[in-house]
């Protein structure tokens, strides 16, 4: 599924799994779903290695993904993007969002900010859709103040000021949530905050700014991926209207559960699909088991 790389395709979509565990099959489920997508589409299916996360990406566990996609029936161009490998890109993009004046550094610690959003003078704890909203104790810090382990963090008011009246939307297709949406920045005030880009003495880069630099450099034309990541999609279009990079469409499936109706985890190697794999099962089996729940 190459493809000419001379007519860029018009469906590109991706599975983009961190290898810090062995796949499951929630995993497999998003990358068929991907696949199945662009083979519909005519497109084309990359697989990247977001290994960013260098305490927990084990070489193992990409081995692994490679192996288990394959034997699922996936094919993808080589060479596969590793995250780890494009730090300098991302800290370029960090840059730019420097050089707009949208970033602070912050020196809190984890500790530090659970104390601040206990603390009754600043209001109602906060708590989004994706942890602990920070509560700006750092804001208004400048860069130049930045120091060695400092997190790097979007000043949103200043970001969503910035953009102004621009109004930002997206198209999404996943059943639960299809339709076009519309950036809503008191929503994101609340759920999502000033997220952590980066840092820069370590040239370290957090999941969103990868996400949506990656999705860039890729051409992605339809990110397909879990509900689990659908309140990311907000603060992902807001880099992308900063950075100004093209705009996908997004399309986010349902989350397959286990019996009990639990989420699955990486850590439940039970649900692996290599498990499966080496209890004689076919990929048409774990297809069909995923297809079915
Ligand atoms: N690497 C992310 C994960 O494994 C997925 C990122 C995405 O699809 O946007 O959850």
């Amino acid at each position: 599924m190459t493809g000419d790389r001379t007519t860029p395709a018009n469906f590109i979509t991706r599975f983009a799994p961190s290898p810090t565990g062995l796949l499951h099959l929630g995993h497999g489920f998003s990358a068929l779903t991907a696949w199945d997508a662009a083979q519909a589409a005519g497109g084309e299916f990359l697989l990247r290695i977001e290994d960013i996360d260098i305490a927990r990406a084990r070489p193992e566990y990409e081995a692994a993904i490679y192996e288990d996609l394959a034997w699922l029936g996936m094919t993808w161009p080589e060479p596969v993007l590793r995250q780890s490998e494009r730090l300098s890109v991302y800290a370029a993009a960090l840059e730019k969002l420097e050089g707009l004046g949208v970033t602070y550094p912050c020196r809190c610690t984890r500790a530090d900010i659970h104390a601040a959003l206990s603390a009754p003078q600043e209001g109602a704890a906060h708590i989004g859709s994706h942890g602990a909203v920070y509560p700006g104790t750092c804001r208004g810090r400048a860069m130049v103040e930045c120091g060695p382990g400092d997190a790097i963090r979007l000043d949103l008011d200043r970001a969503l000021a910035l953009l102004g009246e621009q109004e930002l939307t997206w198209r999404e297709t996943g059943a639960a949530h299809a339709g076009t949406h519309k950036l809503d920045c008191d929503a994101m005030r609340q759920q999502i905050g000033d997220v952590v880009l980066g840092r820069k003495d370590i040239s370290a880069a957090a999941y969103h700014l990868s996400v949506v630099v990656d999705d860039a450099a890729q051409g992605i034309t339809h990110v397909i991926r879990g509900e689990d990541l659908l309140e990311t999609t907000p603060i992902h279009r807001l880099l992308q209207a900063l950075l100004d990079l093209p705009v996908p469409v997004w399309h986010h499936h349902a989350l397959i559960r286990d019996a009990a109706g639990k989420r699955l985890a990486k850590r439940n190697d039970a649900c692996a699909i290599r498990t499966y794999r080496e209890a004689g099962r076919t990929p048409e089996d774990v297809r069909r088991m995923m297809f079915a729940t």
